[in-house]
């Protein structure tokens, strides 16, 4: 396995760059791996983000994807009040056809080459199993089914719906004056590992469901297990008449076209990379629609991997115990994040988008505390 770290130079060609820490490029010619490791920002910690495996185009489309999606991670687990900082990697190829368990192998070589300062887990194009196989080259691997006696680990989608439940119970209540869901409509877009948990929740605090995917099985599914729920068409669910919108499929899917649809006054979902510009932050503004920004409200599958791997080093950089409740008490801190982030776009006439932001630079550069105390820790290799 070759590897090595590409020049400040180079990478100040990318609109993404962002004076990464490090940048890594990774070749494996037995198994065929090619991939990219990036460090954003290690400031609170070591840096922990999931590895994407994707068919790019080029070289460059996955430097530029591994740049904007580490960055992204330093922003995330700093709002997560994590002792963490951010990165991602990415592996070039179809996991269809290219994925064997000796690249995986050989790609947990690549993450042991950063000696415990990026941890990798598991995302789009990699699963459960890869990280099993990763782990057989590195222990800066999390995602991994729940070991025996532990009640941490395992797939963190439960987790995510339950963050998502309780920032979107905030933003009810920042709008409402209340966080009573009866009889609030919620339209979920997208019936899959978290937006068909999520609606799960809702159902038991009462509320009407309006819900769309592309799979039948799963709209089916939601018929049969909710009291209150009516299916609409994909293309329908922007314009439909409710009080919050949760997007859960997929990204970009608020946009110019979308806003002038909207009837709600909250969107508050699970997706990443929700809005597909940064000018969609003011279209919301001016239809007075309250936005939960998305890496805030979907950070708890970060959460509870950050639990899980500290458990698994035997370390345990927060004030209390690595115990289930107190990672479940952690992700119910979303709602109180989320409260500073509406409280900071409503005193400074911003979007809360750019709040969230500006909330977490704050936090990671040193200059405002997180949500959840927190103290630095970097595990020995
Ligand atoms: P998933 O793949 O299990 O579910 C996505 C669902 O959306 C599927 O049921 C799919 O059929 C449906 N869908 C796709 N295109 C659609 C369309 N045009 N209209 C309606 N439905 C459509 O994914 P998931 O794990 O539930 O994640 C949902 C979103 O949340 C993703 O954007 C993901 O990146 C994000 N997210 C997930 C987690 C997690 O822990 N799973 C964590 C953070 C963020």
């Amino acid at each position: 396995m070759e590897y090595h770290d590409l020049t400040t130079e180079f990478l100040s060609r990318f609109d993404d760059y962002d004076h990464h820490e490090c940048l890594r490029r990774i070749e494996d010619t037995q198994t065929g791996l090619v991939a990219y490791i990036g460090v954003h920002n290690t400031n609170l910690g070591p840096a922990l983000g999931g590895c994407r495996m994707y068919p790019y185009q080029s070289e460059d489309d996955a430097i530029l994807d591994v740049l904007r999606l580490s960055k992204g991670m330093t922003y995330k687990n700093a709002l997560a009040g994590l002792p963490l900082g951010g990165g991602k990697s990415v592996i070039i190829g179809d996991p269809r056809s290219l994925k064997t368990d000796e690249l995986m192998a050989a790609m947990g070589r690549a993450v042991q080459t950063f000696e415990g300062l990026y941890i990798t887990a598991e995302d789009s194009g990699t699963n459960e199993h890869d990280m099993m196989a990763m782990a057989q080259e590195t222990r800066f691997v999390v995602g991994q089914e729940a070991k025996a006696g532990s009640d941490l680990g395992g797939d963190p989608s439960p987790r995510t719906a339950y963050g998502v439940f309780c920032g979107l119970k905030a933003s009810v209540a920042e709008r409402y004056g209340s966080d009573d869901m009866s009889g609030k409509i919620v339209a979920v877009q997208g019936l899959g590992s978290v937006g068909f948990d999520l609606c799960r929740q809702l159902d038991a605090e009462e509320a009407h469901l309006i819900v769309c995917d592309i799979n039948q099985e799963a709209l089916d599914k939601a018929v049969a297990t909710f009291k209150n729920v009516t299916v609409v068409a994909p293309e329908d669910i922007f314009g439909v008449e409710a009080d919050i919108l949760a997007p859960c499929a997929m990204g970009a899917q608020i946009n110019e076209t979308t806003i002038a649809q909207l009837k709600v006054d909250i969107i508050a979902g699970a997706a990443n990379n929700q809005l597909a510009t940064h000018e969609d932050e003011q279209r919301l503004m001016d239809k007075n629609i309250l936005y939960a920004p998305d890496y805030v409200l979907n950070a708890a599958g970060v959460i509870a991997v950050s639990y899980e791997y500290q458990e698994s080093i035997g370390q345990n950089s927060f004030p209390h115990d690595l115990t289930r409740a107190n990672m479940m008490a952690h992700i119910e801190q979303i709602g109180a994040t989320l409260r500073r982030i509406y409280k900071i776009a409503k005193e400074r006439n911003i979007s809360s988008a750019r709040a969230a932001d500006e909330l977490a630079e704050a936090i990671f550069k040193g200059d405002a505390a997180p949500s959840v105390e927190t103290s630095v820790s970097v595990a020995s290799s």
